[in-house]
């Protein structure tokens, strides 16, 4: 039983993390707040519809809307049980003032990763449409530039990000995370996590992140 909040900007690794906690902790939910909007609007929920009418007039589902849709599945028997991996949430300071009436966290995790590297991982991501394979200018550069190791087919850009785009994502991030983690700090309850290094996190040092022994 952990009760866990994530951190990370785009393209930080968040998922690549979690999978990694929930071999730890197999049976510990993973709840995103995108996915409790998808979810509550398919089921029709009276809260899946109100978000609904902001989102089909573009507008963004206001904090309490998100709150209670967060609350109701904080309240689930997997929950009480096993814990939470929250991942989109708390977004704000009254969010995180909700979670703390409600589940308190008992650890924060902030996946680190340095701009440029948050760029280079978008911006230089491409793909072979014919094999699927998957490049990286940066990282994993094919041998012919442009061209697949594989199959020989020509590359394709996956992301439709540009570095603009990508800079305002990381800046709504920073701007919205920063307040929140600083609210976690002083309760002593965030570890950063060398986020350039996820994939090669070993189970012990999750472990002591987490503070399982
Ligand atoms: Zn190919």
């Amino acid at each position: 039983m952990k009760q866990i909040v994530l951190f990370g900007a785009p393209a930080a690794g968040k998922g690549t993390l979690a999978g990694k906690i929930k071999k730890i902790l197999p049976q510990i939910p993973h709840i995103s707040t995108g996915d409790i909007l998808r979810e509550n609007k398919k089921n029709e929920t009276p809260l899946g519809l109100k978000a609904k009418e902001y989102m089909d007039s573009g507008k963004l589902v206001p904090d309490e809307l998100v709150i209670d849709m967060v609350e109701d599945r904080l309240k689930r028997d997997d929950v009480k049980n096993y814990g939470y991996l929250l991942d989109g949430f708390p977004r704000t300071l009254s969010q995180a003032e909700k979670l703390e009436e409600i589940a308190p966290a008992e650890v924060v995790l902030v996946l680190d990763v340095p701009r440029q590297e948050l760029l280079n991982r978008v911006l230089g991501r491409i793909s072979c449409p014919e094999c699927n394979a998957i490049y990286n200018k940066f990282s994993i550069p094919p041998k012919k530039e442009g061209i697949c190791d594989i199959c020989g087919a020509k590359l394709v850009h996956r992301s439709d990000d540009t570095e603009e785009t990508m800079n305002k994502r990381i800046d709504t991030y920073e701007e919205n995370a920063g307040p929140v983690i600083r609210f976690y700090e002083e309760k002593g309850l965030v570890k950063h996590v060398d986020g350039t290094r996820t994939m090669h996190l070993t189970e012990k040092e999750i472990k002591s992140f987490l503070e399982i022994v």
